[in-house]
């Protein structure tokens, strides 16, 4: 049983309680207890409770991640100049199958322990790298580690040279695993049990039916990489789903740059999620984010990381490439259309993406009533931003103050669960130096393995698109076929 966390009182800073998009900052002092928030208000009295000194800063929600494949930090900066299709041919039909147990372990610790550092307090954590059962209990090991809130999906992608792990003994293990570990898991629960179902389209259409039935009958969440491809490796995938009755609304879709607007709506009756990473999506080649497209139609929106061997683990990076990528796509309609004088008010705004990277992505992971933003009753998953640095100030606006001027070395203090797991900008636990000695030792371990694997980026034959393309249409449900 552990011992009950004491009381802590984070003072006199600049709160922001309530949806973050309303911008409501007050002065107060926040109450935790339990590692829940148990007030908020000026000059509160907390005898013998432990202080943390937030004057002239701001105390926000921790910021919460939609989609993110943690186990990639052991590939930091490999793909920085790669396509959406040199990464599928090179990460995950090559480096995925090259990770031991142990280096999804080193990974997914170092890229949950970035995260936290950056003030991401809860993660999704697509875990696509299971090559055995032990590769998913390494996963699931770190996350619980590295302290961060989670929805661990377990992955049921087959890797590539790790096909001795059948489709069949991974739904298998998946049950194993929920039966085992995860049969009383509540929204509370720090670290969770989800699914991260096979790509639509990689697989026959009937163990794609297999996979979303089975979250279905164990009641767990999942997620789906949805519509992020184009062109003659596209298909209307959020349709397909529809007509199976296979859409619900504790789902999570990832990207879904490609979809149309009748799909987006598909998604919104259906109450399902969608997770934009712009960073990756605009960079990669996946498309425009869907993000405001989504939002607009009552979609539960978030932000996200997805890989950080190409992206950082970076809430203020997220918010400001979806303002970014979002606004540029829609100005530039207006100008090859009207010109200059026909621009409006740029949107998403400030306040939106705020709202994305915090409460949005709380509700899209189901969790709307436990995180994502500062309430009595709610997680102590807490931040405190320093606003006194040469590039914040004067503070004239404190939303555009977060988004456009802070970084994330600007995070003071974080708190999971009112676990303290940063304080005074220092990581806590031994977290810092361990996390980058496992990376460190982890891209060592795996250089000689990849090099013998045809290198950082092996060739890609010739006609493997075109082979891409024909297994997608073959593994279209039945009814879809031409
Ligand atoms: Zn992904």
């Amino acid at each position: 049983m552990p011992l009950p966390l004491a009381d802590l009182l984070i003072t006199g800073g600049s709160v922001l309680p309530g949806d973050p998009r309303d911008g409501r900052f007050a002065r107060a002092d926040v109450l935790v207890r339990d590692g829940l928030i148990a007030a908020i208000g000026p000059d509160l009295e907390a005898p013998g409770a432990e202080r943390v000194d937030a004057t002239g800063a701001f105390v926000l929600p921790g910021f919460v991640d939609t989609h993110h494949h943690l186990w990639e930090a052991s590939l930091r900066g490999l793909t920085a100049d790669w396509s959406a299709l040199d990464f599928f041919w090179g990460v995950r039909a090559h480096h995925a199958g090259a990770h031991e147990a142990r280096d999804v372990h080193a990974g997914t610790y170092a890229g949950a322990v970035a995260a936290l550092d950056a003030g991401i307090t809860t993660v999704l954590d697509a875990a696509h790298a299971v090559n055995t059962p032990e590769h998913a209990r390494e996963g699931l090991r770190a996350v619980r580690e590295s302290g961060v809130r989670a929805l661990f999906c377990y992955g049921l992608t087959t890797t590539p040279g790790a096909e001795a792990f059948t489709a069949e003994q991974r739904l298998a293990d998946l049950r194993a695993l929920h039966a085992n570990e995860f049969t009383s898991q509540n929204a509370a629960t720090r670290v969770r049990l989800g699914v991260a179902v096979n790509d639509i389209g990689s697989v026959p259409w009937t163990r794609t039916r297999t996979e979303f039935h089975l979250a279905r009958e164990l009641g767990l969440p999942s997620t789906v990489h949805s519509r992020s491809l184009w062109g003659e490796l596209s298909a209307p995938e959020i349709t397909w789903l529809h007509r199976d009755g296979l859409l619900a609304a504790d789902q999570v879709h990832a990207h879904a740059n490609a979809a149309t607007d009748g799909e987006l709506a598909l998604l919104a009756e259906a109450g399902a999620a969608v997770s934009s990473t712009p960073e990756t999506e605009v960079m990669l080649g996946l498309g425009y984010p869907a993000l405001a497209r989504a939002a607009e139609l009552g979609i539960p929106t978030g932000l996200g990381t997805d890989i950080q061997a190409g992206s950082p683990a970076d809430p203020f990076a997220w918010m400001r490439a979806a303002l970014q990528a979002v606004r540029g796509q829609r100005h530039q309609r207006v100008l090859e259309t009207g010109g200059s004088t026909g621009l409006g008010t740029p949107t998403p705004s400030v306040r939106d993406v705020l709202h994305h990277a915090t409460l949005g992505g709380a509700r899209a992971l189901g969790l709307g009533g436990v995180t994502g933003s500062l309430e009595v009753g709610k997680a102590a998953d807490v931040l405190v931003l320093r606003t006194d640095g040469v590039h914040q100030r004067p503070v004239v606006d404190p939303v555009a103050t977060v988004v456009l001027h802070s970084r994330a070395s600007d995070v003071d203090t974080v708190l999971v669960a009112g676990e303290v797991v940063k304080r005074a900008g220092l990581l806590l636990g031994g977290r810092a130096d361990r996390a980058t000695d496992l990376a460190d030792t982890t891209w060592a371990r795996l250089t000689p393995r990849i090099t013998s694997r045809g290198g950082l980026l092996p060739p890609r034959p010739e006609g493997v698109l075109k082979h891409m393309a024909a297994a997608g249409a073959a593994n279209a449900p039945e009814w879809a076929r031409s």
